[in-house]
């Protein structure tokens, strides 16, 4: 045990050790986080795809500039309105839930 309290993604509120593993107090909370992030991941997702896949427009345009100036804002509007607590779930989570993002990927006819 570290002491450490776990708390609320959204809200911040220390969690109780029934509901630490939902990492949520409410389905409010949880559909607050959720919402958030399906609105900064909608504004992110066309300039990450042509910064991926049209890159000399891309690149001409400033886009990935952009797509840091964005990460900026959400940080500072964390900060601002959710006392700087991380609006993002950490990356080991993520690719823990998703092993086939870090296999070793088969060339694949036609593909980049
Ligand atoms: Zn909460």
């Amino acid at each position: 045990m570290t002491g450490r309290v776990l708390a609320c993604l959204e809200c911040g509120a220390p969690l109780l050790v029934c509901v630490q593993a939902r990492g949520f107090c409410d389905a409010r909370c949880r559909a607050a986080w959720n919402n958030r992030r399906k609105l900064r991941g909608a504004e992110l997702y066309d300039l990450y795809m042509a910064h991926r896949w049209e890159r000399a427009e891309a690149a001409g345009l400033g886009v990935f500039q952009a797509i840091n100036r964005l990460a900026s804002e959400y940080r500072a509007e964390d900060r601002a309105q959710r006392e700087g607590r991380r609006s993002w779930r950490r990356p080991g989570d993520v690719l823990a839930e998703r092993p086939y993002l870090k296999s070793i990927k088969t060339q694949v006819r036609g593909g980049r």
